[in-house]
C-alpha cells in the first residue's frame, strides 16, 4: 500500500513567511551587500524551490547552490534569478548550464577549461566567478597556483569565453568571529584581489561570508553575502547568539502524533539493549519517527555520544527521548500523563510554544542544526509549506 502522509502521521511543515522575514532580517544587518540566498540540499531540507521564491520575495538578489544539477532543477522551475553552482564535478553538462545562464565556479584549470569549451560550443560567454583558496584548505585555488591560473583565466577573458562576475572564498572559523583564522583568510583574500587586478583582471563581484560571518564580522561583507542557514531562521553560532537574539526564527517545524502510550512500573527497560530503565512507574509514548527518517540516533537517552538525548512536545510538556532511537520509532517518558493516541507530538519547530528547536537537537545529539534539518526527509515524512 502506498504510504501517505495520513498513513505516517509525521509531517514538516515549513513557514515561508518566516523565510522571507529571515532574509529581511539579514538584509537589514549586512547594509549595502547583496544577499544570496544558499538553497543548496533542497535548501537545507525547507524546498529549493519554495524556499528559493520566498528567500527572493524577502531580498535576496541571487541563489547560491553546490551542483549544476541543483542549478538546473531550479531553471526547470521557473526560477530567473542569477543563480551560481560552486562546486563542479568533472562530467557535468555545463553546455546546458550556460545555455541556462548558470553562474559557475572555476576552482581549478580543469573546470576553467571545462566551462570555455561549453562557451566555445555554445558561441556566448560564460559568467565565472573565480574560487580562491584563502586557507580553508577544501576547494580553490591555492596561493602556488594562482599565477598560472590567472594566466588561463585571462586568456578565456580575453578571448571572450568567460565574463569574470565574481571573486570568492569560504571562511573556515566564522562560527567563531575572533578566531584570528578569520582575520587571516579575509587579508590572504584582499592580497589575492590585488594581484588580480595585478593581473589586468576585474574580479567582479567579491564574497567571503557565509550567515555567521554576515551577521557576525562585517569585516567579511564585501559585495554579496552567501547565506543559507539564517534564511532558515536558525543560528550559525549558537554559542555566542541565538536565533531570537539574531532577529530569525526558524522555518522548519517537524510534527508527529503518538502511536502508543502504555503505563508501566518502575525498572522497566526501554528499546534496544535496554539501556534505560523507568526509574519510577510512568507512562511511555512511541513516536513513529527514527533515524530513517533523519532523526539522529545520537539524540537517544543515554546517547552513545554522551550529549543529553533528545526531547519532544507533548500537550505543552517537554517529555524526554528515553533509550535507543530506532530506525523508524523512539520511546518518550510522559511522565505519567496519559495523552490519547494520536495526540500531537512537536519534534522541533521555532521554539515558541516550548517546543525544542532543531539547535536543541543538534545540541542533543553533539552535531550542527544544519544537519538536523538537513536530513529530515523522505517518502514517510511529507513537507508542506504554509
Ligand atoms: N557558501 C558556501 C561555499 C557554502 O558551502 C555554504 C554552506 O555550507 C554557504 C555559503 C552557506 O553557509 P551558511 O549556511 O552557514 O550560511
Amino acid at each position: 500500500m502506498e504510504t501517505t502522509a495520513t498513513q505516517t502521521g509525521s509531517e514538516v511543515v515549513v513557514d515561508l513567511g518566516a523565510v522571507r522575514d529571515n532574509v529581511a532580517a539579514v538584509r537589514a544587518t549586512v547594509g549595502a551587500a547583496e544577499v544570496m540566498a544558499v538553497v543548496k540540499a533542497d535548501a537545507y531540507g525547507h524546498g529549493a524551490l519554495p524556499a528559493a521564491r520566498a528567500a527572493l520575495d524577502g531580498g535576496a538578489t541571487s541563489l547560491g547552490v553546490a551542483t549544476v544539477a541543483e542549478a538546473l532543477a531550479l531553471r526547470a522551475g521557473g526560477i530567473e534569478a542569477p543563480v551560481l553552482a560552486w562546486l563542479l564535478i568533472p562530467g557535468d553538462d555545463l553546455t546546458v548550464a550556460v545555455a541556462a545562464d548558470v553562474e559557475l565556479s572555476v576552482a581549478a584549470p580543469w573546470s576553467l577549461a571545462a566551462v570555455v569549451a561549453a562557451a566555445r560550443a555554445l558561441g556566448r560567454p560564460a559568467r565565472v566567478h573565480l574560487e580562491l583558496d584563502t586557507g580553508m584548505s577544501r576547494g580553490g585555488v591555492a596561493d602556488p597556483d594562482r599565477p598560472a591560473m590567472l594566466a588561463e583565466l585571462s586568456r578565456a577573458v580575453a578571448e571572450g569565453a568567460v565574463r569574470l562576475v565574481g571573486t570568492w572564498a569560504h571562511l573556515a572559523s566564522s562560527d567563531v568571529p575572533a578566531d584570528p583564522a578569520n582575520a587571516r583568510q579575509l587579508a590572504a583574500f584582499a592580497d589575492a584581489v590585488v594581484e588580480l587586478r595585478g593581473a589586468g583582471l576585474d574580479p567582479g563581484r567579491l564574497h567571503h561570508a557565509n550567515s555567521a560571518a554576515a551577521l557576525l564580522l562585517p569585516g567579511s561583507r564585501f559585495d554579496l553575502v552567501r547565506v543559507g542557514l539564517a534564511c532558515w531562521g536558525l543560528s550559525p553560532a549558537p554559542q555566542l547568539a541565538t536565533s531570537t537574539e539574531l532577529g530569525l526564527r526558524p522555518a522548519m517545524t517537524l510534527r508527529s502524533r503518538l502511536a502508543h502510550v502504555r503505563r508501566v512500573p518502575a525498572g522497566t527497560g526501554v528499546s534496544y539493549g535496554l539501556t534505560w530503565s523507568t526509574p519510577r512507574a510512568t507512562t511511555l509514548g512511541l513516536v513513529p519517527l527514527g533515524y530513517g527518517d533523519g532523526i539522529p540516533r545520537h539524540a537517544s537517552r543515554p546517547s552513545p555520544a554522551g550529549t543529553a538525548g533528545g526531547s519532544v512536545l507533548v500537550a505543552g510538556a517537554r517529555r524526554p527521548v528515553t533509550g535507543r532511537i530506532c530506525m523508524d520509532q523512539f520511546v518518550v517518558d510522559l511522565g505519567g500523563e496519559e495523552p490519547e493516541v494520536g495526540s500531537e507530538v512537536v519534534v522541533f519547530g521555532d521554539g515558541h510554544d516550548g517546543a525544542p528547536t532543531a539547535q536543541d537537537w543538534a545540541e542533543a545529539a553533539g552535531t550542527i542544526s544544519y544537519e538536523i534539518v538537513t536530513r529530515i526527509a523522505g517518502p514517510r515524512v511529507p513537507r508542506r509549506h504554509r
